[in-house]
């Protein structure tokens, strides 16, 4: 069985819904969601966090930001706006070493950086 929860997402082995993917990155609801709509969007690759990041990872970076764009036209946020973040280490709370972008969107986010 495979250890990592999001490579089996990622390799249709869990019953998570797919909102999109290609053959470089997935995106689904995440499960304990924090706004109205809460997403992630991981690289296919197994990559533990942005720590594990080099040059040949930058196609699938990349398009986690334009499955980002689309995924707020297609929830028409677009204007709204919404919140990326990519947690990396204790500090940050990271809890799943699959690298993953969230993106939260449908709430006011007080909070910021
Ligand atoms: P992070 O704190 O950035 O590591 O966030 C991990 C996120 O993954 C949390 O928001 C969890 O709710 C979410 N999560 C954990 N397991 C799953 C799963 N099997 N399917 C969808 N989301 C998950
Ligand atoms: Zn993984």
């Amino acid at each position: 069985m495979e250890a990592c929860p999001f490579c089996r997402i990622v390799r249709g082995q869990t019953d998570t819904r797919i909102l999109y993917q290609d053959d470089l990155v997935t995106a689904f609801p995440d499960i304990r969601p924090i706004a109205p709509l809460h997403f992630l969007i991981v690289p296919n690759v197994h990559l533990e966090s942005v720590n594990a990041v080099e040059a040949g990872h930058e196609a699938a970076l990349g398009r986690m930001f334009t499955v980002a764009r689309r995924l707020a036209e297609t929830y028409h946020v677009t204007q709204s706006g919404y919140r990326l973040i990519v947690n990396t280490g204790p500090h940050a709370g990271q809890s799943v070493f699959h690298l993953h972008m969230h993106f939260i969107a449908g709430r006011h986010m007080p909070f910021r950086a």
